[in-house]
């Protein structure tokens, strides 16, 4: 056994950051206490959000998906929708997964204690349990992984059951005639993609030129020309200026150059702005931590605060905001406590957005290289010349790498396109392992699979892919 073993670790908040956490300590034969509000592990990511709007995303797909197949001969009328029997398969996929998350808690002998957290001093911790009881629990290492919650906008605070957040857009109560999402992130893209699915007119408007701000534009582009055609308008450039509760809906207020009702009444509301982290933990203040100008906890490399006994991973520590981030910063500040010499600095965090298409990307984009002035060449593979894309009726797509020109190395990978979020695991492996282009367009790739456009966008790196004709090489 080693010395960490001797160590008694909490870890405050059960999120997919602070259960991997947990687990992993407890693995390595340490005493845990893990501690979170809900009934069992979970967090955000599988009570009210990746899980959840994930579901409910397989179910628009389903919906989407029966109503183009008449292009292709089979016709199955309009769906009838249960948003009761809806919400609760919802509700069973999330019970099923974070029950399992309480039996693996309880099999590797970690404390989970349904509560709330407070700092006394660096090493100890004032718990609320959900019984009642108030406890002073002492501990050699803390680890703070309490995650975010929703912002919220001054201006658009109102109170109303109409005013949805992601939280209680997935809560699924009834599906609103018309909705409008206010910010164009993925979050918001993701419901609305839902909803619209169910019958409602949604509209999105975005403060910023485009969609989600943080993705090459090229790799936006289909998914904003599919979006046109199931939303109702999208609006980029625009701001909400305020919303009014009146007795038939939201009168909501926009300025922008491309709104033309500047009032507008919708049925519901869903102000999707992004997340705040919760770094707000009472008594936080009687600890060395220190917190940055956005909120985030500060930590190094290590996860390590700026208090010895006090570690903090996920999204209270900062962007990218993902479950997968969480879950790798909290395995790392485990094996930083047990001694081992490891830090977090990953190549490539890949991002996804659920939406039909999806979008993913990992490493270099090509939006970061041109605005550090970084030379990249970039290889684009277009479905339309994909056998599997076409069996799938779904061309649109595209896969392009983002290629170091002297040393041909994969820098980034970016995918528009069905299942783009599947793909992208390959993109990290590959810039993880340091591989070049040539590596990607030697590995024998299955046929038909959307998997192909990777080794063909490296075929297309080096001027000669199978299935594009360049006729002036
Ligand atoms: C609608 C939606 C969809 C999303 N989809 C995806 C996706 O597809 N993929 C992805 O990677 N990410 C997705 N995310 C983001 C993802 O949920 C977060 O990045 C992830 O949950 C962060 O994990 P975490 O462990 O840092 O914290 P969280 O999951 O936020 O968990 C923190 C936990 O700490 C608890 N807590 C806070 N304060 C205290 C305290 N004082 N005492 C005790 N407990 C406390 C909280 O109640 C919470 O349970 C989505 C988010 C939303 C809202």
């Amino acid at each position: 056994m080693s010395e960490s073993s001797n160590l008694h670790i909490a870890v405050i908040g059960a999120g997919p950051g602070g259960y991997a956490a947990a687990f992993l300590a407890a693995d390595l034969g340490m005493r845990v206490t893990l501690i979170d509000p809900e009934l069992n592990p979970g967090g955000v990511c599988l009570y009210r959000g990746c899980i959840p709007s994930k579901a409910m995303l397989h179910v628009a797909k389903v919906i989407d998906e029966s109503r183009h197949a008449k292009n292709w001969g089979v016709e199955y009328g309009d769906p009838k929708i249960d948003v009761a029997r809806l919400r609760s398969w919802k509700e069973s996929v999330v019970k099923k997964l974070t029950g399992g998350l309480g039996q693996l808690s309880k099999q590797r002998k970690v404390e989970y204690i349904q509560g709330w957290a407070a700092f006394e001093n660096s090493n100890t911790l004032r718990v609320k349990r959900a019984n009642g009881n108030d406890d002073s629990l002492s501990f050699d290492r803390i680890i703070i992984a309490t995650g975010s919650r929703p912002a919220v906008v001054p201006g658009l605070k109102l109170d109303s059951p109409r005013m949805l957040n992601s939280t209680s857009a997935l809560d699924l109560n009834d599906v609103p005639s018309t909705l409008l999402v206010i910010g164009g992130g993925y979050v918001g893209l993701e419901l609305g993609t839902v909803y619209a699915a169910l019958g409602s007119k949604v509209s999105v408007v975005e403060m910023l030129p485009g969609l989600l701000p943080g993705a090459d534009r090229d790799l936006v582009l289909p998914l904003h020309k599919r979006m046109e055609k199931i939303f109702e308008s999208i609006l980029p450039n625009t701001t909400v200026a305020s919303v009014k509760q009146e007795s038939g809906g939201i009168r909501v207020t926009s300025d922008g150059p491309e709104v033309k009702e500047r009032e507008k009444v919708f049925d519901k509301v869903l102000v999707s702005v992004g997340r705040k982290p919760n770094s707000d933990i009472p008594g936080l203040e009687k600890t060395q931590v220190q917190v940055g100008q956005r909120g985030f906890i500060q930590v190094n490399k290590q996860l390590q605060t700026d208090d010895p006994a006090i570690y903090a991973i996920g999204d209270v520590v900062g962007e990218p905001m993902l479950a997968h981030k969480a879950s790798h910063e909290g395995r790392t500040a485990v094996e930083v406590i047990a001694g081992h010499k490891v830090a977090f600095e990953p190549n490539a965090i890949p991002a996804v957005v659920f939406t039909d298409p999806e979008i993913a990307w990992c490493g270099l984009t090509e939006t970061q290289a041109q605005k550090e002035n970084r030379e990249v060449k970039v290889a684009r593979f277009p479905w339309a010349a994909s056998g599997r894309a076409l069996t799938l009726d779904r061309t649109e797509g595209m896969t392009k790498l983002i290629v170091d020109p002297q040393t041909e190395r994969v820098l980034g990978v970016g995918i528009v396109g069905v299942s783009a979020g599947e793909m992208i695991s390959e993109g990290v492996v590959a810039i993880e392992m340091g591989a070049l282009a040539k590596d990607i367009a030697l590995s024998i790739h299955p046929h038909p699979t959307l998997s192909e456009t990777i080794m063909e966008s490296a075929e297309v790196f080096f001027g000669a892919s199978t299935h594009v004709y360049r006729p002036n090489r």
